[in-house]
């Protein structure tokens, strides 16, 4: 099913796994993917990476995984720093094989040796596939307090002007920890005619020292009201994990109540902690059980 076509129906509930990394084998990804599916989201998206320890010869088969044997529509990520067209050919083509026809198009992130081949920007990208793939439906990712290359929020709402000009079908946020900045960033969207649907991408906290790394490497501002949990749950990891995943379940009644077009969780492989959000939304009743 087209992600596009879903978000016309309904505000879509989904998560993100990643493949495998490291020394962990191509069945404990699945696994995963296997708990998460319990929970009936309307997609999972697995991430792309194009270097380092996680492998992006696994996106295409977890992809297939989720899609054939979970019966859950997947989305694809594809970054192109790097990338030749006939990579991004033959990552299209197993994504064909497989029968999954949404891809999130993204640049990646700069890295020593990643110097653009075929594609500079997701822009790029993304007008390549929607030239040569119409078939496709394309994601793209957005930034409610502007990426962190980015000199200011006026260009990089260019930027998404530009990925929606190009064939962009739909974005997806990076995570953030105040709504207030993503209402402000939907009104400015709206006021720069961009159109197409922004699904929120949640990211619970799992420690003080997790938050910190994430704020520095995308740029998300944390609020003194997660500062205050984080205090408040004191050095024990566990009551920190706890207070993020209460934290998340608040964020995102918040935004299904304002009416966003999806809600997106960055699962980090954990289905449990999962679970326990999308009971508490089907609990009150963002959710169907
Ligand atoms: P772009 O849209 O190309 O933007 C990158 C920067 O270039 C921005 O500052 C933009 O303003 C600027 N820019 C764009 N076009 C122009 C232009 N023509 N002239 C001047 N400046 C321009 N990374 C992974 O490696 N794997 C993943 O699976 C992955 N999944 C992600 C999923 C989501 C939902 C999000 C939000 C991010 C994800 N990322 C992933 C991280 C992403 O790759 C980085 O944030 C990357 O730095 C930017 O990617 P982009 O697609 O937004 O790039």
């Amino acid at each position: 099913m087209r992600i596009d076509e879903l978000l016309k129906t309904k505000q879509t509930y989904s998560y993100e796994i990643f493949p495998p990394k490291g020394t962990m084998p191509l069945s404990d990804a699945r696994k995963v993917a296997e708990a998460l599916a319990q929970d009936h989201p309307d997609w999972i998206s697995t991430t792309f990476s194009a270097g380092g320890t996680g492998s992006s010869s696994h996106t295409a088969e977890i992809c297939d995984t989720v899609q054939n044997d979970l019966g859950i529509t997947s989305l694809a990520h594809l970054t192109c720093l790097g990338s030749s067209k006939e990579d991004v050919e033959r990552y299209v083509e197993k994504l064909d094989r497989a029968g999954v026809s949404n891809v999130l198009a993204l640049r990646g992130d700069r890295a020593p040796g990643r110097d653009a081949i075929d594609f500079t920007y997701a822009s790029d990208l993304i007008s390549y596939l929607k030239a040569q793939h119409p078939e496709l439906c394309l994601g793209a990712a957005c930034y409610p307090e502007g990426h962190v290359e980015s000199p200011s929020m006026r260009r990089s709402l260019e930027n998404l002007k530009r990925k929606q000009d190009a064939g962009a079908d739909f974005f997806v946020t990076q995570l953030f920890f105040d709504n207030e900045t993503f209402y402000r960033f939907r009104d400015l969207c709206a006021r720069g005619r961009i159109k197409i649907p922004i699904v929120v991408g949640i990211m619970p906290f799992t420690s003080q020292k997790q938050i910190t790394r994430m704020a520095f490497t995308c740029g998300a501002s944390i609020p003194s009201a997660v500062i205050k949990r984080i205090i408040a749950a004191g050095d024990d990891p566990a009551e920190q994990a706890k207070a993020g995943v209460a934290y998340a379940i608040e964020q995102l009644q918040d935004l299904a109540q304002n009416g966003v077009d999806g809600l997106h969780i960055y699962t980090m492989n954990k289905p449990a902690m999962a679970h326990e959000i999308h009971e508490a939304l089907v609990g009150c009743g963002y959710l169907a059980s």
